[in-house]
């Protein structure tokens, strides 16, 4: 028997059909016997009893081909759910997840990082009465309608949080648009939640829900990159896990050098990726040469970056060949950075996300997987395949609630 953060206590057997069912969809029970090693009639009976406590259903799907049909078996939704918060230099939100990784309802707190200093305190302190206010509000048999169904909220098992910034051991070590250092959360959390807490990069938990639930198919080695308004980023997922590295800030992409003695970087360093490949470096670059071109000098490069002068700088460059050349160098930058990192990870997938990759689309995509192509390094006969993310903006929390539930079950 083993006790985990489960209101119930399970046997080998059944943790191990649990932990099979949260890796995939599309089991049935000869598939999970073969998989686990456990005999037919070991896997009737835990099936049995995990659907007696409401865990797993068959799915209604059989499953087609040689042999006789089988039915299918997935994870009830409602057979736990997970606190999870995404931490952004905007705003603390907070959202009950199902089993299947499905938000039932998302709050959020914003507030502005540059203009009101967070302690560590104030932020595990508002991030406990956000969860425990939104664990309260389901707990009365509260439901929702989530993908035309009606959902319920299974037992809270645990909390999650993907926050921007490198994160090791439970402590958001650094956060640049935070504006954190050395916070730990996990622990201070835990202790205010009574529940058990993981805490992890946002782009990680980015690229593990494109893993689970997105486009990433559940490949083996699964490399996300996105370009956002907050930042460039990207994810290496290895067998369904996050590459994490010794400190946490293992892909920090936005920080690879791509020019010697470049630009200054607000991390300190010169010449990283993120500034002239991000949405700030677009927006700075395309203001410096409007004012040039009004006849002023140039002044400082913007720093604050809006979603919206993007966009509108998009739309002029179909009419102006500077603001389009801004857009190119940008994405110049950026295939190679990302053909280093093929070079040297070898994925069989990319996942291409963010806002900036989404607006430039379809042309920032044949141009970045044009340039991958003809500077990367892969003997092999087999070239890398390049996908749009398919996950809108709760891919983070998905992801993280992910993440938590694989070290619930022992999986990790
Ligand atoms: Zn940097």
């Amino acid at each position: 028997m083993t006790e985990i953060g489960f209101p119930w206590r399970f046997e080998g057997s059944e943790l191990q059909l649990l932990r099979l069912l949260h890796r995939k969809d599309g089991w049935t029970r000869s598939a999970l016997a073969r998989r686990s090693g456990l005999s037919s009639a070991t896997i009737s009976v835990t099936v049995q009893r995990l659907m007696e406590h409401g865990l797993l259903r068959e799915s209604g799907a059989w499953t087609e081909g040689v042999g006789r049909p089988a039915a299918v078996l997935e994870l009830s939704s409602e057979a736990w759910s997970v606190l999870t918060y995404e931490l952004a230099p905007q705003s603390i939100r907070v959202g009950l997840l199902t089993a299947t990784g499905q938000v039932l309802e998302t709050r959020h707190h914003p507030f502005n990082a540059e203009s009101s200093r967070l302690n560590a305190g104030d932020l595990v302190g508002a991030m406990a009465r956000m969860g425990r206010q939104l664990v309260d509000d389901w707990s009365d048999g509260h439901t929702s309608q989530v993908g035309g169904g009606t959902r319920r909220a299974g037992a809270v098992i645990g909390a999650a949080v993907s926050v921007s910034g490198v994160v090791h051991s439970g402590t958001l070590v650094h956060s640049a648009g935070l504006r954190l250092r050395d916070v730990p959360i996990a622990e201070p959390l835990s202790q205010e939640l009574q529940l058990p807490v993981w805490v992890m990069n946002d782009m990680d938990a980015r690229a593990l829900a494109e893993f689970r639930y997105g486009a990433g198919s559940q490949r083996d080695h699964m490399l996300m990159v996105a370009i956002e308004p907050a930042g460039i980023g990207a994810g290496l997922i290895k067998k369904g896990e996050p590459l994490q590295g010794s400190q946490g800030s293992a892909l920090e992409l936005g920080h690879m050098t791509v020019e010697r003695h470049g630009l200054a970087c607000p991390c300190g360093k010169r010449g990283c990726l993120e500034v002239y490949s991000s949405e700030a470096a677009i927006v700075s670059r395309a203001g410096v040469l409007q004012q040039r071109r009004a006849g002023r000098d140039a002044g400082p490069a913007a720093t604050a970056c809006e979603t919206a002068q993007v966009e509108s700088l998009w739309r002029l460059a179909t009419s102006d060949s500077n603001i389009r050349r801004v857009f190119e160098d940008a994405l110049d930058y950026f295939g190679i950075a990302v053909s280093n990192l093929v070079t040297l990870l070898d994925p069989d997938l990319v996942v291409v996300g963010g806002h900036l990759m989404r607006l430039l689309h379809p042309w920032g995509m044949e141009k970045l997987v044009s340039d991958v192509r003809s500077n990367v390094f892969q003997p092999g006969e087999k070239e890398v395949r390049f996908v749009p993310a398919a996950l809108g903006p709760d891919a983070g929390l998905a992801g993280a609630s992910f993440f938590a539930v694989q070290r619930l079950l022992g999986h990790v």
